[in-house]
């Protein structure tokens, strides 16, 4: 039996999640061929190298050529001039996904460029880590994620069966979403993380020289795990934060005022306040380890025992 959803499935762009797909795509027999497009010549040798797609090409018209399924994997940043790029030489009938973070601007960028006959299927698996480029790929990156499509009002049923189909073959559970509900939740589950992160070691980039030492020495008691988020590719979260901005400024303002409750507990040595917001953390944390998003693990990476199990939250 075969599993072929797609006759052609065209990537642009094949970083982390890029390769990861590619990968599971070829491993699943979902597609009957796989070209790939990079923006830079080493970037494309290298994908080359790994045999992640059938063709690597060096222009996005070749790319797209014929293919009945695209898949933009890159900084959501690129996507007003890749769209205008791409538009003229996608098939009618064709159906055009990405993975990027931010969802409403996907359709912003791409619907007035694409021909009425492209389906536009957004989507945004829930899976990551911190590695950039096409070596960082592994074909079980999206087991047991989610993956959350934001489909326009609409479009074709047909089209989003065959992207949550594809999906699922990677091993993610779908959820079909409004694109701008998409970017209020992500906005709170993973780009404030993510601010707070930069923020953090950037204040102990900060201190004298001597206690950047002791941050350093002392890193495990909790600075180490912000570190690893820190460490996410700048260019991707640079975008992230461009293009949900209105979405993560207000969940700035809701967490500077949280955090402003927190320091008036401590400077009135109101313990029950601090041990009572805790306990609701703790609680919080209990159901994410219940609904079995805990955890994930590069193979690469296996020795390191000391991963934090939440960092794996885009
Ligand atoms: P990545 O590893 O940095 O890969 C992005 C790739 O895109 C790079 O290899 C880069 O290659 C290529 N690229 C950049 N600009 C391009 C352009 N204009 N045309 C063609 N190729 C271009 O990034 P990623 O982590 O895979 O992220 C890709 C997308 O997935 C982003 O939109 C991100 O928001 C989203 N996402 C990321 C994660 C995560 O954990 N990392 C999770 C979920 C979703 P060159 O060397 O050729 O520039």
């Amino acid at each position: 039996m075969t599993n072929q959803l797609f006759d052609k499935v065209a990537f642009i762009g094949l970083g982390l999640i890029g390769s990861s797909l590619a990968l599971r795509i070829k491993q699943q027999g979902l597609a009957g061929s796989t070209s790939g497009f990079s923006r830079r010549l080493e970037t494309r040798q290298r994908i080359a190298e790994l045999g992640l797609v059938d063709s690597v090409v060096d222009s996005i018209a070749d790319c797209v050529k014929d293919a009945d399924f695209i898949l933009v994997c890159t900084p959501v940043g690129t996507y007003a001039d890749l769209a205008k790029e791409l538009a003229p030489h996608v098939k009618a009938g064709a159906i055009l996904s990405d993975v990027g973070s931010v969802k409403k601007s996907v359709i912003d960028a791409f619907r007035p460029a694409l021909p009425e006959t492209v389906h536009l299927v957004p989507g945004h698996p829930i899976a990551g880590t911190e590695h950039s480029g096409p070596d960082a790929g592994f074909a079980e990156l999206f087991e047991d994620r989610w993956c959350i499509l934001t489909p326009e009002d609409g479009c074709a049923p047909e089209a989003v069966e065959k992207v949550t189909q594809l999906w699922q073959a990677c091993g993610s559970m779908v959820e079909i979403m409004d694109a701008e509900h998409h970017d209020r939740v992500l906005a709170i589950t993973s780009h404030l993380p993510h601010i707070i992160a930069y923020t953090i070691v950037g204040t102990a980039t900060g201190l004298e020289e001597s206690t950047q030492e002791e941050v350093i020495k002392y890193s495990a008691s909790g600075f180490r795990d912000f570190t690893r988020i820190a460490a996410s590719d700048p260019v991707m979260w640079r975008d992230i934060f461009l293009h949900n901005k209105d979405a993560v400024l207000e969940m700035l303002q809701r967490y500077s005022e949280d955090l402003t409750a927190l320091q008036r507990a401590i400077r009135h040595g109101q313990g029950d306040v601090l041990e009572e917001h805790f306990t609701k953390t703790r609680a919080i944390r209990r159901s994410i380890i219940d609904a079995k998003q805990a955890g994930q693990f590069s193979p690469t990476e296996a020795s390191d025992e000391d991963r934090p199990d939440w960092l794996s939250i885009y």
